[in-house]
């Protein structure tokens, strides 16, 4: 039985491991590291396992197509979507979604003109590396561009050229 054991331990270790070496196949000590590697062409980024057919993702919002019924709001289990009043259109923080997709099945959406049938202002994409140092950065909230506040960048050149 140990001898059994042992060749079949033996056959795996002279096999290919089974593992992705998703980012780098020997990763630096550090992300810096490993970014000036890549830049550098001396690390190579290996792709991630592909993801499934229909696999949800970061929900992806298009403002255009939303005719503010908030149905999304209704059904969120998260409370992940907030209402816009003054824009009447919503505000999804991706960081609190749990991925249900349930808002992707009840939003009607919009039909423009030419077009055969309505086609939803949310759906799921494929991204999932989404990891970010703020929860609130603006790569984790999805809402209309006229939400946004100017960046401070912006307020400031404001404010310079209005004390002229
Ligand atoms: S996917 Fe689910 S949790 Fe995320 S916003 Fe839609 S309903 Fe809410
Ligand atoms: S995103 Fe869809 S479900 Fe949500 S308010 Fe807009 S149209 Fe309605």
């Amino acid at each position: 039985m140990v001898n059994k054991m042992m060749f079949v331990l033996l056959k795996q270790l002279v096999k290919k491991p089974a593992t992705n070496p998703f980012p780098v196949k020997h990763a630096p000590a550090n992300v810096t590291a490993l970014i000036e590697e890549v830049q550098k062409g001396e690390a190579q980024i290996n792709p991630p396992v592909p993801v499934p057919e229909g696999f949800r993702g970061k929900l992806v919002y298009d403002p255009e197509r939303c005719i503010g019924c908030r149905l999304c709001i209704m059904v969120c289990p998260a409370d992940a979507m907030e209402w816009i009043p003054e824009l009447k259109k919503i505000r999804h923080y991706v960081s609190r979604c749990m991925f249900c997709a349930l808002c992707v099945d009840v939003c009607p959406g919009k039909k423009f003109p030419g077009e055969e049938k309505a086609v939803k202002a949310l759906r799921m994409s494929e991204e999932f590396l989404i990891a970010d140092y703020d929860k609130y950065s603006d790569n984790l909230i999805e809402e209309p561009p006229e939400a946004r506040e100017p960046p401070k960048e912006e307020v400031k050149e404001a404010a310079e050229s209005a004390g002229q």
